[in-house]
């Protein structure tokens, strides 16, 4: 069933939308200046929505100091205690995930009202390992996840509040996608995408990626969080990859690299690092190849819009296949730029 449209800040999910990539910031939540470092970093890769974990009252003032300064809509994340919902709203989030799971009903209510007050929107955020008691022995997992999502839908029915968001995350492929799939067929919630305790890299990166493309691919999904083990620009970018991949995102830069090998000369990853840092600069869509050696970089990378081949000595940069130029490590990132400036 198609989605109806959220505003979360001045994003707006939902309703043949644009399919809104998200992360979560994982300093410590109680010191402002490596939170505010994290997250200038998640907006330099494109994340689009950040939540932030509020395990206490002091994690509000961090919260409210990134709200002051954040470029993006900021997500609260609350278990447990409602009052901290609460003084997030206070504190200018743009979306509060609530797990109903974890908050007792009264609880919720407050959170309702003043959610209903302000207008912000809630994420039901159910996970598996963490559902209402009654939900927790029910199998098959993505049933009880259904039950739960369907629990909370007839709590809240009186209220008629309809500015909610949801999730139904397993750590399993087929639960999650059984879940979503039931769940969008009756429902027209917008739904945020994603697995939980995904895992790290590769694990977290393949379930995400089949889990989530095959949602996508039936038209279900309103925003993703590919959760891992690893820094959170590490979800964004793998994210992209997802929504790229089935051509619902097209990003700037598309880098193709070798997999490196007994010819590789110097690191190729901090190349690609460099790499990377181009997209921020660059004026439309383009390929670009990042090659360990000379012998078979540009001829391997000739689809390449551009390239750079690692030799003994410094590098090429190629154009679809031909070298046009030789430069020393230090000079690739000019070098690349200048040729992208003239196209
Ligand atoms: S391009 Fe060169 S370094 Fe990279 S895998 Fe091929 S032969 Fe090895």
């Amino acid at each position: 069933m198609a989605s109806f449209k959220v505003k979360i800040g001045n994003l707006t999910i939902g309703g043949g939308e644009q399919i809104a990539v998200q992360s979560m910031l994982k300093t410590d939540p109680h010191n402002k200046a490596s939170s505010l470092k994290q997250l200038r970093r998640l907006e330099s890769v494109g994340c689009e929505l950040v939540r932030m974990a509020i395990p206490d009252e002091r994690a509000v003032e961090t919260f409210r100091y990134l709200k002051g300064r954040a470029n993006v809509p900021l997500i609260a994340d609350i278990h447990f205690d409602p009052s901290l919902a609460l003084k997030a709203m206070e504190a200018g989030a743009d979306k509060i995930r609530i797990n109903p799971g974890n908050i007792p009903k009264a609880g919720l209510k407050k959170i309702l009202e003043l959610a209903m007050e302000k207008n912000i929107p809630l994420r039901i955020g159910l996970n598996t390992g963490s559902l209402p008691k009654k939900f927790r022995h029910i199998s098959p997992l993505w049933e009880g996840l259904i039950l739960a999502a369907e629990d909370f839908l007839d709590w809240i029915s009186p209220y008629n509040y309809r500015n909610l968001i949801f999730s139904l995350k397993a750590s399993s492929i087929e639960d999650t996608i059984e879940a979503y799939l039931r769940f969008s067929k009756k429902y027209d919630f917008p739904l945020h995408l994603g697995l939980t305790e995904a895992g790290p890299i590769p694990e977290g990166i393949v379930k995400s990626t089949i889990a989530l493309y095959t949602l996508l691919k039936e038209g279900i999904g309103d925003t993703i969080r590919v959760s891992l083990t690893a820094p959170p620009e590490v979800e964004v970018q793998a994210s992209f990859c997802i929504l790229e991949s089935l051509g619902l995102r097209k990003r700037k830069l598309e880098i193709i690299s070798c997999p490196t090998c007994g010819r590789t000369h110097s690191s190729l990853q901090s190349l690609i690092r460099t790499v990377r840092l181009l997209e921020n600069e660059m004026k439309s869509h383009k390929v670009i190849a990042v090659m360990g050696c000379e012998v078979n970089g540009p001829g391997e990378a000739a689809r390449a819009d551009l390239g750079v081949s690692l030799t003994k000595n410094g590098a090429i940069i190629f154009k679809r296949g031909k070298i046009i130029k030789r430069v020393t490590l230090a000079e690739i990132k000019e070098a690349l730029l200048e040729e992208l400036n003239k196209d």
